[in-house]
């Protein structure tokens, strides 16, 4: 089946990376958000990023307003009927996917997938929320979507062969490679990322280091093009932490345990660049 039309809930960091790839590599887009501005919002980030591809010479000013004049934005999810493929970005929160998921089963015709960009969520449990857990993966994107080149596809117990080939075909299509991971809490990704993030945490509530030479040391000693801390800046505290639970609670195993700095974080709402602080003032 070709897909000709693509759809993206939520149009965040994530969702608007997303769209702005599967926009770029001539796909019809639908992007969906709760609100008018969101949608607004992510369609500016958009359009700010591929100007600098136009600023640098990598594209020109009419590619650049072709790929804009293939999204259009929605706030009803039952625009989504429209869709070949359906991509969920929105919050990382059970009850917000869960909710999306069995939306979308109803409005979406029968043949289309359901993939969601969830981070630690287990694609087999978003799945038990639809009728088509056979058309349920993950297509878990990589943050800033359009300089990464890595999308891991996950599968649940239940998702069909032929969902995994398409996903694979498509994710191709959108310039990037795909690596498989199976259904276990934080997938390959986030078993091993978010770890060192949440121990750089540690690292910084213990008083080990100030946050600047945590960075530095992981920077400069272990090659990494960020610190840790920035990192957990740019990915958002509030996915970090629930990465965490996921995990902590996926796993059964206290060596997940989010650190308590990044819950005072979360919750005093310093939730990293999105906010404008957090390790880090922005
Ligand atoms: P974000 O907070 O930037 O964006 C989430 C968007 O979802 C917001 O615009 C919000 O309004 C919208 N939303 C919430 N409920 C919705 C609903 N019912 N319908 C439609 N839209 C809704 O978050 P993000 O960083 O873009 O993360 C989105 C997803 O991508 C999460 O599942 C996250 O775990 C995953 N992810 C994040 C990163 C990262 O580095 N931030 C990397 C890979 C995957």
């Amino acid at each position: 089946m070709e897909v000709k039309t693509f759809g993206v809930v939520g149009a965040g960091q994530m969702g608007s990376g997303i769209v702005h790839v599967a926009a770029a590599s001539g796909l019809s887009v639908i992007m969906n958000d709760i609100k008018q501005e969101f949608v607004d919002r992510g369609l500016a980030s958009i359009s700010k990023n591929l100007q600098r591809g136009v600023d640098k010479g990598r594209m020109t000013a009419d590619e650049k307003e072709a790929v804009l004049a293939r999204i259009k934005g929605s706030t009803d999810l039952a625009d989504m009927a429209e869709a070949d493929f359906v991509v969920e970005a929105a919050s990382e929160n059970e009850t917000i996917k869960f909710k999306i998921f069995e939306t979308l089963d109803q409005v979406c015709a029968p043949h289309v997938v359901l993939a969601s960009n969830t981070s630690s969520i287990p694609i087999g449990r978003i799945a038990a929320h639809t009728k088509r857990p056979e058309k349920v993966i993950g297509m878990h994107f990589m943050n800033p979507v359009p300089v990464m080149k890595l999308v891991e596809v996950i599968c649940g117990l239940a998702t069909s062969q032929e969902t995994l080939d398409l996903t694979l075909e498509l994710t191709q299509k959108m310039g990037k490679t795909p690596a498989a991971s199976n259904d276990y809490p934080g997938f390959i990704s986030n078993r091993i990322l978010m770890p060192m993030i949440n121990e750089a945490v540690f690292c910084l509530y213990h008083s080990v280091g100030t946050k600047e030479d945590i960075d530095t040391v992981m920077k400069l000693g272990m090659n990494h093009p960020m610190g840790p801390l920035a990192l957990a800046d740019l990915i958002g505290l509030d996915t970090c932490l629930a990465i965490m639970n996921t995990l902590h609670e996926g796993l059964g195993d206290s060596k997940y345990r989010p650190c308590p700095l990044l819950r005072q974080y979360v919750e005093a709402g310093y939730l990293g660049r999105k906010t404008g602080r957090g390790f880090y003032t922005y």
